[in-house]
């Protein structure tokens, strides 16, 4: 899950972050109304999850409350990556004299969360890492953790200046803390910001929070924004089902994440374009089938569906008791292709049959028919 810049800069703030006091707003007049709050100068900035907002028009200075509320305005009107902004946050504008790059991500290949630390921060961040990569300091976090000399060391190699290196170095151990307390797979400051008075600030918060993590995290459901899931991904959530919507018109419903990429790869082989990917797990619940099978209606663009089940842990009985449960109670307006194998599959076969359907046991087979009943109704 990725959180707002509002939101991780609230999670930074718990943390002794030093970032300056705001609000998020929905509407023109909430912004006139934190701006009068804040007082003096003022930066409106869009509450989209994308980079490059700055570029985009989505951050904008306002000198007093009324032009606040005429800048909330144009930037509630933008639309950024593809992203309709629904909320602006209103914050204390700080006066910059340079702006740093800081963040920690979690790195996969050598199994460690790796800082990068940068004094090209900024907008053009991603100008440096193509062009000069060399600007960019790396340094992996050993497990014993990050000692604060180390923090320093790091920070004085870029702060030409003694003081702001140590509060550099103070922000981040406590992104540290952050990074691991919260699960997260990326805490980034971009800019760190050091103002006219010589005070480093977080004037940029992105946090991405690991989601294998989520159960040991009461508190994140306060973090969810309902209005950035669209209502299938929620229903997929709550249900249980790993669901992502992709742009293709055949529908794949898939019991087991690798049998879910090998058959997205398949139907690429033989010339189609997968409308999703969707695990079903490993259990075998006639409601998730019944559930699947919604979400996966709910996507305009699908002509046909395609079910692939290896029947192991999974029954494919009770995945057939699924199909006939959901197709009684409302009929799929596209074809249908099934391949099921494994456990109890030939009870499965007959309930499917009892009910009028086929289903073949040959994954390729499934595969380039449901690709040639996709262009059947293409045609
Ligand atoms: P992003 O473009 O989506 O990463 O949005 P940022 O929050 O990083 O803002 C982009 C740029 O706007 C920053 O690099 C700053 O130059 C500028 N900016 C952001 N906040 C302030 C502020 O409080 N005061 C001033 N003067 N500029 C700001
Ligand atoms: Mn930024």
């Amino acid at each position: 899950m990725n959180l707002h810049e509002y939101q991780g800069k609230e999670l930074f703030a718990r943390y002794g972050l030093p970032v300056l006091p705001g609000q998020v707003a929905g509407t023109p007049e909430e912004a006139r109304d934190i701006a009068a709050q804040l007082g003096g100068l003022v930066v409106i900035k869009a509450q989209v999850q994308a980079g490059g907002r700055g570029k985009a028009g989505g951050v904008k200075l306002a000198h007093d409350p009324d032009e606040a509320c005429d800048r909330a305005r144009d930037i509630l009107a933008l639309t950024i990556k593809g992203l309709p902004v629904r909320k602006v946050l209103v914050a204390k504008a700080a006066d910059i004299a340079k702006e740093y790059y800081l963040s920690i991500v979690m790195d996969r290949e050598k199994k460690a969360p790796l800082i990068m630390l940068s004094a090209e921060g900024g907008v053009e961040i991603e100008e440096v890492a193509r062009f000069a990569p060399e600007k960019i300091l790396k340094l992996h976090i050993p497990v014993e953790g990050l000692r604060p000399y180390v923090a320093r060391s790091l920070m004085m190699q870029v702060f030409p200046d003694f003081a702001q290196a140590q509060q550099a170095a103070a922000i981040l151990l406590k992104l540290y803390t952050v990074f691991m307390d919260g699960d997260c797979s990326l805490a980034e400051i971009n800019p760190l910001a050091v103002t006219t008075e010589g005070r480093v600030i977080a004037l940029d918060a992105k946090v991405s929070l690991d989601d294998n993590a989520e159960f040991r995290h009461v508190d994140w459901d306060h973090w969810r924004d309902p209005e950035d899931e669209s209502g299938w991904s929620r229903l997929a959530r709550e249900k249980g089902l790993s669901y992502v919507k992709l742009d293709g018109d055949i529908g794949c419903i898939v019991n087991g994440a690798g049998l879910a990429m090998a058959t997205m790869d398949l139907i690429k082989h033989y010339g189609g374009e997968p409308a999703n990917f969707l695990d079903i797990g490993g259990s075998s619940n006639p409601e998730k089938v019944t559930a699947a099978l919604e979400i996966i209606n709910g996507d305009g663009h699908v002509r046909a569906i395609l079910f692939n089940i290896f029947g192991g842990i999974t029954r494919c009985d009770d995945v057939a008791n699924g199909i006939v449960a959901s197709l009684k109670e409302s009929p799929l307006p596209v074809p249908l292709v099934i391949r099921l194998t494994g456990t109890n599959e030939e009870a499965a076969r007959q309930i499917l049959s009892d009910f009028g359907l086929g289903a073949t046991t040959s994954m390729d087979e499934a595969v380039r028919m449901v690709i040639a009943r996709a262009q059947e109704v293409n045609a």
